[in-house]
């Protein structure tokens, strides 16, 4: 079987794996990202929003972008709607062209030195005395060996790699939102804000949404907890639904099913020679299901502490906890407070979410974040909120 030698294998080229690849490659690394799918950001499994904080980690280029939206609706059960915007436009956000922006993100760790591979499926990890030492690839018919010093897995949601490794990775139902979007056109839409729709109705355990992606095309989906679906209750029997009554004229160009991880911070993610990064290790919002950012910020770190450990001559468990210790430390709060809010949340009737939008009525909340969102909700509803108090404040 063929042999290679690399001093990094990233498996998975999403924005966690190419990041992580980009800024080892930037510090001198010899890097191997690889794709299991034939086209790097394709087939895209993404509602596509983000917030604007993302042009901190590439050049930005607009052509990414597909629309640039100035707040959100979120819609109560009785229709009532809350508007968020904020006066001076710092965290609104982008909805994006993921296939356009994955494959420009992997683009980046090339330009940065680092080899890339499509149609190149890591199938098996190899391990010497307790350690990852690269991963057995499968690409067209052929097998091949790449020996590695430090392994990424940047598998995303279905991760395998932690799980060869020995990480628990496994994700109970309850810890899992399941997904099914379609891509629209001939959709009557707010051009300038993400909508969110929540009824129990609708989506239980979960939230539909219709984000802008230019003229009259939009991202329309719903995501419901795993445990609340079952057999004619599927998220995508949810969606049908959801479609047939807001956008009867509609027509779908693409339709996808995908799952986000919503069971906040994951115990351990490294191990000796290996490091997760992104979906792997759970880094979604899992109150918002948002997970572009958290990919990008731990791979960011990622990158960096395996140059420092691979130039150390220590891949060690030990020494790769400090990418662990790092991305917990930069945004490991944030997962663990919307867990905590999530679960707070699915206690609430729709009665209990209609008496909250009405709480709201005219209020401007001046920061578009989940977290501003909730603190204004517990000021109004102090009694009804207690326990969402506790935890936030
Ligand atoms: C329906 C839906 C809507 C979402 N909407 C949003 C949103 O609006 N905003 C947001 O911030 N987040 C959203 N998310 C979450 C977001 O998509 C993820 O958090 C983000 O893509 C994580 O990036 P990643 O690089 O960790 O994983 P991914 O983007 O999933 O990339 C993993 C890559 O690894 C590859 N791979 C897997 N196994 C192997 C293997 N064995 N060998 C080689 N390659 C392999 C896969 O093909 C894939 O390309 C959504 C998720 C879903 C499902």
């Amino acid at each position: 079987m063929k042999e290679e030698r690399y001093d990094v294998v990233v498996v998975g080229a999403g924005p966690a794996g190419s990041i992580t690849a980009k800024k080892a490659a930037e510090h001198g690394l010899d890097v191997l990202l690889i794709e299991r799918n034939q086209e790097i950001g394709v087939p895209v499994k993404c509602a596509e929003g983000v917030s604007k904080e993302i042009e901190r980690f590439i050049p930005f280029d607009k052509r990414w972008v597909c629309a640039e939206v100035k707040g959100a609706n979120i819609y109560a059960p009785d229709g009532t709607k809350v508007v968020l915007t904020e006066d001076k436009m710092k965290e609104v956000g982008y909805v994006l062209e993921r296939r356009l922006f994955d494959k420009a993100l992997a683009g980046e760790a090339a330009r940065a030195g680092a080899d890339v591979r499509v149609k190149t499926e890591a199938y098996g990890l190899i391990k010497e005395n307790g350690y990852a030492k690269g991963v057995s690839v499968r690409s067209m018919d052929e097998t091949e060996r790449i020996y590695a010093d430090v392994v990424v897995g940047a598998d995303g949601v279905e991760s395998n790699v932690g799980r060869w490794a020995g990480i628990n990775t496994r994700l109970r139902p309850s810890g899992i939102e399941v997904c099914a979007e379609f891509l629209m056109c001939n959709v009557d839409i707010d051009k300038e804000h993400s909508e969110f729709f929540l009824s129990s109705e609708i989506a239980p355990k979960g939230y539909a949404w219709v984000f802008p992606k230019g003229e009259d095309r939009a991202n329309v989906g719903v995501g419901i907890c795993g445990d609340a679906s079952s057999e004619q209750h599927r998220a995508i029997d949810y969606l049908r639904a959801f479609v047939r009554s807001k956008f009867p004229d509609g027509k779908i160009l693409a339709e996808m099913y995908g799952a986000v991880p919503v069971c906040g911070v994951i115990k351990e993610s490294v191990a000796d020679g290996l490091v997760l990064v992104g979906d792997a290790a759970w880094h979604v919002n899992p109150l918002t299901g948002g997970g572009i950012l958290y990919a990008m910020y731990a791979g960011e770190i990622a990158g960096e502490v395996i140059a420092k450990a691979v130039q150390e001559n220590d891949v060690s468990k030990k020494r790769l906890a400090e990418y662990d210790t790092r991305w917990r430390r930069n945004f490991g709060k944030r997962l663990d407070m919307g867990l905590k809010a999530k679960e707070f949340c699915f206690k609430l009737s729709d009665k209990d979410l209609n008496t909250l939008a009405h709480s709201l009525a005219g209020v401007k909340i001046q920061k578009l974040t989940t977290e501003a969102l909730l603190l204004e909700l517990v000021k109004r509803n102090p009694k009804m909120l207690f326990g969402l108090a506790k935890m936030l404040l």
